[in-house]
């Protein structure tokens, strides 16, 4: 199959964003692969931690939009210890979740006043914090 790799495709604005929420620089991956090599989770992904970094250099923003492996990411940041350029893979995950979470619903977000008492006393703080990072207004 050919792939048509464009100027715009490759600054696009969803590339863009994912760069932004990241803080990564994909250009920095040099795809040596060693994040893929050491990942917990990689049997159950369909894109290899270095090929969502590859897609993203190329711009193929809809196979990156509709990968398994970000919601299978256990964001246990092996990636990131094994990387020697750096990049934090981790990062860029959870950025393509937040987007793709806000494009299901761009205004969902949480508001800590919908919970009980008693809800917010039992759950765990991890996930409070991980839902506003996927829930934030925009
Ligand atoms: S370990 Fe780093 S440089 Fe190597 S493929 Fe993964 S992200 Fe790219
Ligand atoms: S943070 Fe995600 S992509 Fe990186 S090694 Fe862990 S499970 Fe794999």
């Amino acid at each position: 199959m050919k792939t048509v790799v464009s100027r715009d495709q490759v600054q696009g604005d969803f590339v863009k964003k994912v760069a932004e929420i990241s803080g990564e620089n994909f250009f920095n991956c040099y795809q040596c692969g060693n994040c893929s090599a050491g990942c917990p989770s990689v049997n159950e992904m369909d894109l290899l931690p270095s090929q969502v970094v590859r897609y993203l250099q190329l711009g193929l923003v809809e196979e990156v939009k509709n990968c398994k492996s970000m919601w299978v990411c256990a964001a246990c940041l092996m990636c990131h210890a094994r990387c020697p350029k750096g990049v934090d893979i981790s990062k860029i995950m959870e950025a393509l979740r937040v987007l793709r979470l806000r494009e299901v619903d761009a205004t969902a977000h949480i508001d800590v006043t919908d919970f009980s008492d008693d809800y917010l006393e039992r759950a765990p703080q991890i996930a409070m914090i991980s839902g506003y990072r996927k829930f934030l207004p925009l």
